[in-house]
């Protein structure tokens, strides 16, 4: 990192990094898009103060031992952003990069989402720093359970719903509603969502976050009337996001032209053969091994010609350095905060169509949803019931965001936070201010 040093010896980063550094703060990211929604909505100022402060903030220590019997101690979050709507419903994530700000800005992220796709739920999520690749299944087992152990005043059906995010899976939420049902004396299928079919979770859950982005991406060609078959996609991240919307993209019409994962881009002009491509990951090998087609980095791979872009992986990788020379006419926003403020601004100027992460990705937790449901019910929808239902959830909140958009004049992120903003700041009203 480049630093220069001030005579009295503290450290300071030169303007434009420090400039960067405050465009990538994924909390103030989500906090200049929701005050400008906030004024365009002509917010009571009463409630954008509420709006703007998480409800609950929980920092744990989470103490486990190692295969090799010495102890480590790892920082475990949960934010509950807001429950106005109903209980917390968010991700929980295993990284090294995890802060307390960035699970507060997903925790509000899930809030709008939730409100976009009107789902009686709130926001939360949640996240452990440490390297999973550098656990083994013991371990991270172990610290699972403590963390879930840690928090879990917190959780349950009602309350606090936690999901799979980054580096979690099907197991860890099988080992979370384990716990919680060891501490409370039954099983409580409802405490997580993203389980194991078996074990109460929802066919179809898995696809549905892709299953969404391939949704919205269908519905804003048909708005821009551009055609389906033939038009170029490119997607960064081939994980649970990017490899289901590549294949039902592709099972649509669109050609597929290039994808990545962290090990970097392989791209075809002509079209990558997707099943090809997920066959050759399911092995567990990195696109850099894959043989037929050419290389590109994860940064050209942004920038490439195609209609259709959908950035899939992580943050903050579209900014005001790379937004001018995006060629996509149509982003659709897989992943949770990939475009920075600052990129938005550019993006708008060159007349690009962005589906913000709070609609395009929101298939995810719709299908948690229906989880949630089915679990408390205790009784299970075939997947053609649960592709329907997410269709027309995904379709609907679609029209909703671009027709708030359209009737305010704004793009389709200030459309999404409006509407969400005012879907939430509507239950406050009615539930008045306890005191
Ligand atoms: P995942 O772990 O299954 O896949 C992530 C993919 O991104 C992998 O292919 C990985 O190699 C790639 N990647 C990681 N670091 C990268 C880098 N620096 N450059 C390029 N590629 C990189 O994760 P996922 O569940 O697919 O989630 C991806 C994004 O979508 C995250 O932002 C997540 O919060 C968001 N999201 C996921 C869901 C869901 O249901 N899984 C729902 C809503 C939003």
């Amino acid at each position: 990192m480049t630093t220069v040093s001030r005579p009295n010896q503290d450290v300071i980063r030169p303007d434009k990094e420090s400039a960067m550094l405050a465009e990538e703060n994924p909390f103030e990211a989500m906090m200049s898009r929701f005050d400008y929604a906030a004024q365009r909505l002509s917010l009571d100022p009463g409630l954008y103060k509420v709006l703007r402060a998480p409800e609950k903030q929980i920092i744990v220590s989470v103490p486990i031992l190692r295969d090799n019997g010495e102890t480590d101690v790892y920082t475990g979050y949960r934010v509950l952003y807001n429950t106005s709507r109903g209980p917390a419903k968010g991700g929980i994530r295993f990284d090294t990069a995890v802060t307390l700000d960035e699970v507060k800005a997903l925790a509000a992220w899930m809030t709008w989402k939730c409100a976009v796709v009107n789902i009686p739920f709130g926001g939360s999520k949640g996240g452990v720093v440490c390297d999973p690749f550098q656990l083994s299944n013991a371990e991270l087992e172990r610290i699972t359970r403590r963390y879930t152990s840690a928090i879990i005043d917190t959780l349950g059906p009602d309350s606090d719903v936690p999901a799979p995010d980054i580096n979690t899976n099907e197991r860890v939420m099988a080992w979370i509603m384990d716990t919680y049902s060891m501490h409370k004396r039954h099983t409580v299928t409802a405490v997580v969502t993203g389980k194991p079919v078996e074990m109460g979770g929802s066919l179809g859950r898995r696809e549905a976050t892709g299953r969404g982005c391939m949704l919205v991406t269908r519905e804003a060609l048909k708005r821009l009337r551009m055609p389906v078959t033939g038009t170029r996609v490119v997607i960064q991240g081939f994980g649970n996001v990017g490899s289901v919307a590549a294949q039902l993209m592709e099972n649509l019409g669109l050609v597929v032209v290039a994808v990545s994962d962290k090990s970097g881009g392989i791209y075809n002009l002509k079209g990558l053969k997707i099943r090809d491509v997920l066959q050759h990951s399911r092995q567990r090998r990195f696109l850099s091994d894959y043989k037929e087609a050419d290389h590109i980095t994860n940064d050209d791979l942004l920038t490439l010609d195609c209609e259709v872009l959908v950035p899939a992986a992580m943050e903050n990788v579209i900014t005001s350095q790379n937004a001018k020379d995006i060629k996509a006419r149509i982003i659709c926003e897989g992943a949770n905060g990939p475009t920075t403020a600052g990129a938005d601004k550019i993006l708008e100027q060159n007349g690009v169509f962005v589906i913000p992460d709070i609609l395009a990705n929101a298939g995810g937790v719709t299908g948690s949803y229906f989880e949630w449901v089915q679990d408390r019910g205790g009784y299970f929808w075939d997947e053609d019931t649960v592709n329907q239902r997410l269709e027309r959830i995904m379709v609907e909140s679609f029209e909703e965001v671009a027709s708030m958009a359209g009737r305010n004049g704004v793009n389709l992120r200030i459309g999404a936070y409006m509407l969400a903003i005012e879907r939430v700041a509507a239950v406050h009203r009615l539930r008045g201010m306890y005191a």
